[in-house]
C-alpha cells in the first residue's frame, strides 16, 4: 500500500519530465527522519519503472522514450512495452537492471552534481545526497551564478530527476527555491512524506511559507503519530502547496548498506574536494604551480610512456597544496573536468 503511493508520485514525476518541466525535488526534515531513505527509495522506484540495462555490454540507463499516457484527472497509465536498443552498443538484448546503482547516480557533492548533469544520459536520476551546499545562498550563487543557470537549464534539456536533501528548506536560496523547485518533501515524522508543489498563481511567496507555519504549528520529537497525522490531513485540506501525504517503506537493509558502501567509498575519493576549494583559489594555485614546478612536470612528461602530461603528472605538480603537497582535486575530477570543457569548445 505504502509503496502504491510512492509509485504514484514517481509516475506522476516522469510524466513532468516527458512535459519538459524540470523536475528538482527538495526534501527537507529535522535530523534523523530519513531524508536519505526517501531519495533512496524514489530512486529505486523509478529505476525499476523506467531503468534498462544492455545484457551486451553492461549499460545501464533510463528509458528516453515517452513512456507515461494521461488517462484523465491525476491518472496516468504507463506504456505496456519500455523498450530501445542500448545507447551505448546498439546492442538489441535489453532487460532491466538487476539493483539500483549507486555510483552511478549518487552525487557527493556539489562538484559531483555537476559533472553528473553534464555527463549522465537524458533522464537520469541524481541524487544529491549532502544536498546542504547545493543551492544555498552561498558560493554558487553570486560568483558562479552563470554557470548555476547552465547546470539548471542542462536539467532541464535532459530531463534529470534530481532529488536534494537539505534540513531546512528556508536554507534554499529564495531564488531557487521559488523558480527552479518543483517538488518540496517535507519528511514529518520517520518515513511520513508530505508533499508540496509551488502556487502558480501571483502569490508573493509561492510556497505560502506562513500560511504553512501557522497550520502546522509546533510539534516536538514525542509528538505522536496521531496527532501529526491529524496535521497532515488539515495541511492536505487547507493549504495551497500541500498535495499528498504517505509513509514510505524503509529502505531494506542490505541495500541501505550498498547505500553507505558507495557514500563512503565517495567521501574517501573525493575527500581532499571537501573543503571546496573555491574556483579563483585553485585557478592562483595552479598557475603558482605550472610557473614554479615547469622543470618537474617537464622531466615527468619526458619519463611518461606517451610523453603527454597524464592525469597522475597533473595532480601530482599542477594541482597540489604547494604548502602541504597533497593534491587539492583527485585525477579523476581533472579527467571529467577536460571532458567538460572539451564539449564546450567550438573547433
Ligand atoms: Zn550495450
Amino acid at each position: 500500500m505504502t509503496y502504491e503511493k510512492l509509485r504514484k508520485f514517481i509516475i506522476y514525476m516522469r510524466w513532468m519530465q516527458e512535459k519538459d518541466l524540470d523536475v528538482l525535488t527538495i526534501i527537507s526534515s529535522p535530523k534523523g527522519f530519513g531524508k536519505s531513505s526517501f531519495i533512496i527509495q524514489c530512486a529505486r522506484m523509478y529505476n525499476s519503472i523506467f531503468g534498462l540495462s544492455c545484457k551486451g555490454c553492461n549499460q545501464e540507463w533510463i528509458y528516453t522514450g515517452k513512456a507515461i499516457n494521461p488517462k484523465g484527472k491525476g491518472i496516468f497509465a504507463i506504456k505496456d512495452n519500455l523498450y530501445e536498443p542500448c545507447p551505448k552498443c546498439k546492442g538489441t538484448q535489453v532487460g532491466k537492471p538487476k539493483k539500483f546503482n549507486f555510483d552511478l547516480y549518487l552525487a557527493y557533492d556539489n562538484i559531483e552534481v555537476r559533472e553528473k548533469v553534464f555527463d549522465l544520459p537524458p533522464y537520469s536520476p541524481i541524487l544529491a545526497d549532502e544536498g546542504v551546499r547545493f543551492m544555498m545562498g552561498e558560493d554558487w550563487m553570486t560568483s558562479e551564478s552563470k554557470q548555476m543557470k547552465k547546470l539548471f537549464a542542462q536539467m532541464r534539456t535532459k530531463h534529470m530527476l534530481v532529488f536534494a536533501n537539505i534540513p531546512r528548506f528556508r536554507w534554499v536560496d529564495s531564488k531557487y527555491r521559488n523558480d527552479m523547485t518543483t517538488f518540496w518533501v517535507r519528511i514529518m515524522f520517520r518515513s511520513f512524506a508530505m508533499v508540496l508543489q509551488p502556487d502558480l498563481g501571483e502569490a508573493k511567496d509561492p510556497w505560502h511559507l506562513k500560511d504553512l507555519e501557522k497550520l502546522m504549528g509546533n510539534y516536538q520529537y514525542f509528538t505522536s503519530e496521531e496527532q501529526l497525522t491529524r496535521i497532515a490531513d488539515k495541511l492536505v485540506r487547507k493549504h495551497p502547496c500541500c498535495f499528498d501525504y504517505f509513509k514510505f517503506p524503509k529502505v531494506p537493509n542490505e541495500i541501505y548498506k550498498e547505500y553507505l558502501i558507495a557514500r563512503n567509498k565517495k567521501a574517501f575519493e573525493r575527500r581532499d574536494e571537501t573543503q571546496q576549494i573555491d574556483q579563483k583559489q585553485l585557478a592562483k594555485i595552479v598557475t603558482y604551480n605550472l610557473m614554479q614546478n615547469w622543470e618537474q612536470i617537464l622531466g615527468a612528461v619526458k619519463s611518461s610512456k606517451k610523453k603527454s602530461p597524464t592525469l597522475k603528472i597533473l595532480e601530482q605538480f599542477a594541482f597540489v597544496d604547494p604548502n602541504s603537497q597533497e593534491p587539492v582535486v583527485t585525477h579523476m575530477t581533472i579527467s571529467n573536468w577536460n571532458k567538460e570543457i572539451k564539449k564546450l569548445v567550438k573547433v
